[in-house]
């Protein structure tokens, strides 16, 4: 896997120019069955990745913390917001809460989350391949493909399924 991860950024920008165009007709002209289409590739992709061995989104990506995630994860830490906020948390350029440094310091050795039941919800959607209009979030995912071996097999599979 760490090979693979190490390739990653390389392997994108190869493919950059390639996505960029697909996604182009893709949001002029998205198939009808999109949604399901996504979601099969998703779920194929996924029964193939361990998460488990990879973990580079958590690595090298930090969430940003909605509101309710902040309530929900100082809760479980029996934290006010606030300390939660003081402790592990900073305003980014967009003006959203995100994690004080990279990798995440929720992230144990073994690559499990510390606080998966209550992880953020960027953490839960992340990298959003079975969201519904994909379309809509097609510069999100050329950068996703850079970053997540699992992304970047998706949009692979869906220049292969999805023919302009
Ligand atoms: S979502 Fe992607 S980057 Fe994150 S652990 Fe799974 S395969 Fe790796
Ligand atoms: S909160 Fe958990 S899932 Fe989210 S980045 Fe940190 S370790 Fe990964």
């Amino acid at each position: 896997m760490q090979d693979q991860l190490n390739n990653l950024p390389e392997r994108a920008k190869d493919k950059h120019k390639e996505n960029k165009e697909f996604f182009k007709k893709l949001k002029k002209k998205p198939p009808k069955q999109l949604d399901y289409i996504m979601q099969e590739l998703h779920e194929d992709e996924f029964e193939k990745t361990d998460c488990l061995t990879c973990a580079n989104c958590c690595k090298t990506t930090g969430p940003l913390f909605t509101d309710k995630d902040i309530q929900r994860i100082s809760k479980h830490f029996r934290m006010k917001p606030s300390q939660f906020i003081d402790q592990y948390l900073r305003i980014d350029e967009d003006n959203d809460y995100v994690l004080q440094s990279v990798p995440c310091t929720f992230l144990g050795a073994d690559n499990y989350c510390m606080i998966y039941d209550v992880r953020p919800k960027a953490c839960r959607e992340f990298p959003h391949t079975d969201r519904k209009k994909f379309q809509q979030i097609s510069n999100l995912t050329m950068k996703n493909v850079a970053i997540c071996p699992a992304a970047f097999n998706i949009v692979e599979a869906m220049k292969k399924r999805i023919k302009f």
